[in-house]
């Protein structure tokens, strides 16, 4: 269901119900059916010769170039993004960092990477892109239009995370956008945290906009997978490099996420409500120092936020008092989180149910240092009675308190 320019722009509830379902790829079926396939069988040599011959974008070639049930995903997120050219799914989110990157970058090359940024991305640059001959710089997330005083001859793409990971603050993205245009940079956003629907980042003028669709597109904690959409002259250049690296979903997988997406709006709302009234609570509870949560004064371009954002998600975190002693403040911490009946303790986040995660952000900065008070911790607000997860958090922090006197 492509859309009708004359029409008015759907909101994002009704995009996401109707997003990706061309006729001609579900046959009428509401849900795109599965299409596994490798091998795609031809008539006869001159059909099998033309079709090599043709540009393959949504058409049945082989296996790896993808049939209907990835495409119709892949475009769903398309029209997620107003002014968007394509989509490339990925087996993860970092499988999709690394071919974005991979797709602008070359040896000489300089990227100026956010100090915030999802640690894996910091390594990819450290190492792979270091290996092959590309330089990075990491930058102050606060920066915004000074940006510009780092962008010299051999800087390629500016790398933005917005909120960053673990540390939440907001960048500047229209300003480091304008910034980077005004000097024939690419820009690279990872916004897995806003998704389109909060923060629509082809709009907002970024070239190659990034999810760890593992999170909020699949939501039940069951499938990884990433996706790239690119702005306008981008798409080419990204899908080459996609097929190049042979990256390719399984249909099932995308079959999933497309189940996913079609409560993305839905789900998206209750994990903001829950968590910003969680983050509400928690700044007024004693033992906590500081809520990093965008919506909250108290978290880095909470201004930028409200100027850019249409909404939170259910991640933050909370920065719990302590002291200089971390051998005090530790079992203190793992206290908190280990008598939690509501919370899991693991990786990822995005699902439906809520997690708590011992976080230690400054041991990833280069650029920038941080200065807090205590412990950390990160939590992921799921879809359950937000009462009964603040009862959880509260006897948690009456644990904290009384493990640290
Ligand atoms: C989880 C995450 C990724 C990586 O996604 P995977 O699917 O786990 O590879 C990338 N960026 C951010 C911000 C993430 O939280």
């Amino acid at each position: 269901m492509a859309h009708d320019p004359d029409q008015p722009p759907r909101r994002p509830a009704t995009l996401v119900a109707q997003a990706g379902r061309r006729p001609e790829w579900t046959g009428g079926i509401v849900n795109p059916p599965v299409w596994r396939a490798s091998t795609i069988l031809y008539d006869t040599v001159a059909d099998l010769r033309a079709a090599g011959g043709r540009d393959t974008h949504h058409r049945l070639f082989y296996g790896r170039r993808g049939t209907p049930t990835q495409w119709s995903l892949a475009d769903a997120l398309t029209e997620l993004e107003p002014g968007a050219e394509g989509t490339f799914l990925y087996p993860s989110g970092v499988a999709a960092i690394a071919a974005a990157l991979m797709s602008v970058l070359a040896p000489g090359d300089e990227l100026l990477c956010v100090d915030s940024a999802y640690d894996p991305t910091r390594n990819l640059a450290n190492t792979l892109l270091k290996r092959f001959g590309i330089t990075t710089r990491f930058y102050d997330p606060t920066i915004g239009a000074g940006i510009a005083e780092l962008i010299g001859e051999r800087t390629r793409a500016i790398m933005m995370e917005s909120p960053g990971s673990l540390t939440f603050e907001v960048q500047d993205v229209p300003a480091i956008v304008a910034a980077a245009k005004a000097r024939g940079v690419v820009t690279l956003l990872d916004n897995t945290w806003a998704t389109p629907l909060l923060f629509p980042a082809i709009r907002h003028g970024v070239d190659l906009t990034i999810l760890a669709a593992t999170k909020y597109i699949v939501g039940h904690s069951d499938v990884m997978m990433g996706s790239v959409t690119a702005g306008p002259g981008h798409f080419a250049r990204l899908q080459e490099t996609s097929f190049q690296l042979g990256q390719v979903i399984s249909p099932d997988d995308a079959w999933l996420g497309s189940r996913g997406l079609r409560t993305l709006a839905l789900r998206l709302r209750q994990h903001g409500e829950s968590a910003l009234r969680i983050a509400q609570w928690f700044a007024e509870q004693p033992g906590v120092a500081r809520v990093l949560h965008p919506a909250l004064p108290s978290c880095p371009g909470h201004d930028l936020f409200r100027r850019d954002f249409l909404g939170a998600s259910g991640l933050f975190g909370v920065v719990l008092e302590g002291d200089e002693d971390r051998s005090r403040w530790e079992p203190a911490r793992a206290a908190l989180i280990d008598g939690l009946r509501h919370f899991g303790i693991g990786y990822s986040w995005g699902g439906f149910e809520s997690l708590a995660l011992p976080i230690d952000p400054a041991r990833y900065r280069t650029a920038t240092r941080r200065e807090d008070a205590g412990p950390m911790i990160r939590l992921q607000i799921g879809l359950e009675d937000p009462d009964d997860l603040i009862a959880d958090l509260d006897a948690g922090l009456s644990r904290y308190r009384e493990s640290l006197s």
